[in-house]
């Protein structure tokens, strides 16, 4: 306990040494003092997972705040405090009644957005909006929020592995974005790597130790590269620094897997940076220019690589001249130029930018800044739909902003149409939908919105939900009410379904098992009983193939040497059997993973469990938005004994045999097949297969799919084979 106050009284003393360029009287000092003792009391008790004192994370992100940002006093006071009403019973009230009221909004606007990031439900995507809204509050919230995130992605060890996944892709979806919307790159780029290093483990692991491996031979190059420019600067008199970056893990990563190359083939792994303090006499720009020339004296530069920030800035306010220029070796590397204003503003973002603005407090040299920012993001802030969008695209958040007949905007997902409006207007509304006045003109409910649009809907109280209506809407709302309509009137059917197949079977005079579901559920396309009894019960399919569908075998059930694994299976209070859980899991289309694969599942509605591949696009944003829907998944080889079986086989060589059969065996045989030997003469061919089978009964499939093959007279097993000595490992 004693230990714990000091680590804690040591921590808060390195904060205030880190505050001596932002503190301009004691009062600054006695608020900053004062405000950690507010946050370690009110925290007291309290650990984090880490087992650390609470109020370590508020003064780490703090720190971040000023050392790593450069924010000011208040902003220092408001991380210390953020996670005081948040998680204890202190109002904002209180805070505004100590603190003054400045510091209460920026904590009032930062315990908002805790909640919005807290909150386990498919609102957390809707509540995007309101953050970004913030901004229009004060920038300092969101700044002081991104402080927050890296100190807990630092630190993100020690949580449980699906809450990792849960924000380390909040992370990468919408934090790194919005760090790189603001200038803040360093921030950026280890919001990025830290993202990678847990969705991703493996493969971080691997580009580190690369990087680590080439290191030295890397820097040896740097060096060499660096000597003539070194040289040829001196000579004419510019007073500089030169430094060389690697690029990060992230980056590195992502250009394997875009470019598909090895990490040898990422040829610029580093970047080198000519940092210049300007001579009075001559602008910043021309400055970097003639440096350029001085740069490409000594290489030769590639004409179409030269980025030019300094006439044009980025919209996040980054200046620098880029140049990619070939060294010795035949190595091209980049080189920026920057002043060491723009420097500071590129690592630093935000807070470098009021320093170059002259004298003033925190507070009122903010606003200038929020104000270019809110130009950057397309002008006028009174046109809200247009500031939205601007900002959601630079963040590749996809949702847009529509209006009711009254003028009350609502946002709904790119790609929504009237009919998700109509439900997102009230659930009535939607399932009565029957047109819509989209801007005034008459359309069909299926029409998809634009931004701005206004619609009204039209309804009928004689219209019910449809279940081609699942294919024109995109809100989990729509479908759910559409969904639940439907399983009312489902509810019939499947009785009525039920009757009918009981009938055919009865007329076939065949009974009724589990292996007949087995057949049948695929062949009709048929996740289960009840999805078949309804759609045979509404008349969407037919019975008329059934007699020859219960003739064909049954799917292949030899392959499942891999299964898939889920870490936290269902959470309602039925359990459900091995069984069930399987057929409850399915891939998803967008990326097909396929056994070995990196994966993770989303329980989806009805407790189906959807597989994607990690990489996907889909799984990041479903963790970042449906954080709470995720269940660890992998696929888990099991070592089951199989034993080597040789089938040889004749029969008449008529056309198309071999295709047939090499279909078959790959198809439904697979990866077990050890050999394969066909030949033919006179009309007659004879065939050997060699493969692994775990029993007798998936041998006798086997043998009577290879028999079913039109031309095959004989197939037998050919005794003898060793089995002990063939094993799969
Ligand atoms: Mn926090």
């Amino acid at each position: 306990m004693e230990n714990d106050d000091q680590l804690v009284e040591q921590q808060f003393e390195e904060l205030l040494s880190q505050c001596g360029s932002i503190c301009k009287s004691p009062e600054d000092y006695a608020t900053i003092r004062a405000a950690y003792e507010f946050a370690r009391d009110a925290h007291r008790g309290v650990r984090r997972k880490s087992g650390e004192p609470y109020i370590t994370h508020p003064l780490s992100v703090a720190r971040i705040v000023v050392s790593e940002i450069g924010l000011g006093v208040k902003s220092v006071a408001a991380a210390l405090l953020h996670d005081v009403v948040e998680d204890t019973d202190y109002t904002v009230e209180d805070i505004r009644y100590r603190f003054g009221d400045k510091i209460a909004q920026l904590v009032d606007g930062l315990t908002k957005l805790s909640g919005v990031f807290n909150k386990e439900s498919s609102e957390q995507a809707e509540n995007f909006k309101r953050m970004i809204l913030t901004l229009s509050d004060d920038v300092r919230v969101i700044i002081i929020k991104l402080a927050d995130r890296l100190h807990n992605m630092r630190t993100l060890g020690s949580m449980l592995p699906h809450k990792q996944m849960k924000i380390a892709s909040e992370t990468i979806y919408l934090f790194a974005p919005l760090a790189n919307r603001l200038g803040l790159y360093a921030i950026k780029s280890e919001l990025e790597d830290l993202s990678l290093k847990f969705r991703f483990p493996e493969e971080y692991a691997q580009i580190e130790e690369r990087l680590f491996a080439t290191s030295a031979a890397r820097q040896q190059y740097i060096e060499r590269f660096n000597h003539p420019i070194i040289q040829k600067l001196a000579q004419n008199n510019v007073r500089f620094e030169i430094s060389a970056r690697v690029k990060s893990v992230y980056s590195i990563w992502k250009k394997m897997k875009q470019k598909q190359v090895g990490f040898e083939e990422v040829y610029d792994l580093f970047a080198v940076r000519v940092v210049f303090d300007p001579i009075e006499w001559a602008s910043e720009k021309s400055q970097c220019w003639s440096i350029y020339s001085l740069v490409t004296d000594v290489y030769r530069p590639k004409m179409d690589r030269i980025r030019d920030w300094v006439g044009t800035p980025k919209a996040n306010g980054y200046e620098a001249l880029h140049c990619t220029v070939m060294g010795p070796d035949g190595i091209w590397a980049e080189v920026q130029i920057r002043s060491r204003r723009m420097d500071d503003v590129a690592e630093r973002g935000v807070a470098a930018h009021w320093r170059y603005k002259g004298a003033g407090s925190e507070d009122t040299q903010i606003d200038p800044w929020i104000e270019k920012l809110r130009e950057a993001l397309g002008g006028d802030t009174d046109d809200a739909v247009e500031f939205l969008d601007n900002f959601k695209i630079g963040l590749e958040v996809t949702e847009i902003m529509v209006f009711t007949p009254k003028g009350e905007s609502r946002t709904v997902p790119k790609g929504s149409t009237a009919l998700d409006f109509a439900y997102d207007v009230h659930s009535k509304i939607g399932s009565q939908a029957i047109g819509a006045k989209i801007n005034h003109r008459l359309t069909s409910i299926f029409t998809p919105l634009s931004s701005g649009d206004q619609i009204e809907i039209i309804t009928s109280a004689s219209v019910t939900p449809k279940v081609e209506w699942l294919d024109h809407v995109t809100t989990a709302k729509a479908k759910t009410h559409i969904r639940q309509a439907l399983r009312r009137e489902s509810e019939n059917s499947i009785k009525e379904g039920q009757e009918i197949f009981e009938a055919k079977m009865r007329e076939l005079k065949i009974t009724i098992q589990a292996r007949v579901f087995r057949k049948v559920l695929p062949a009709y396309e048929c996740l289960d009983k009840r999805q078949f009894y309804s759609k045979l019960g509404v008349g969407m399919i037919k019975l008329d193939g059934l007699e020859k569908i219960l003739k064909q075998n049954a799917a292949t059930k030899l392959m499942k040497y891999w299964t898939l694994q889920i870490a936290r299976p269902f959470r309602s209070s039925k359990k459900k059997s091995e069984e069930d859980v399987s057929r409850h899991m399915i891939t998803a289309t967008c990326c097909n993973p396929i056994p070995g694969d990196e994966i993770i599942g989303f329980e989806k509605e009805g407790g189906v469990i959807e597989v994607h591949k990690r990489s996907c696009a889909e799984a990041i944003r479903l963790s970042a938005q449906r954080g709470e829907k995720i269940v660890g998944a992998s696929w888990e080889s099991q070592k089951v004994v199989s034993h080597l079986a040789v089938l040889s086989f004749r029969g008449i060589d008529r056309m198309g045999i071999m295709l047939d059969l090499s279909r078959i065996i790959s198809e439904q045989l697979g990866v077990n097949i050890r050999a394969v030997e066909f030949s033919s003469h006179d009309g007659i061919f004879e065939g050997k297969i060699s493969l692994y089978v775990r029993s007798s009964e998936d041998l006798k499939t086997i043998i009577e799919s290879v028999s079913a093959v039109k031309g095959v007279e004989r197939v037998s097993r050919i005794e003898g084979v060793d089995a002990s000595a063939a094993e799969i490992q």
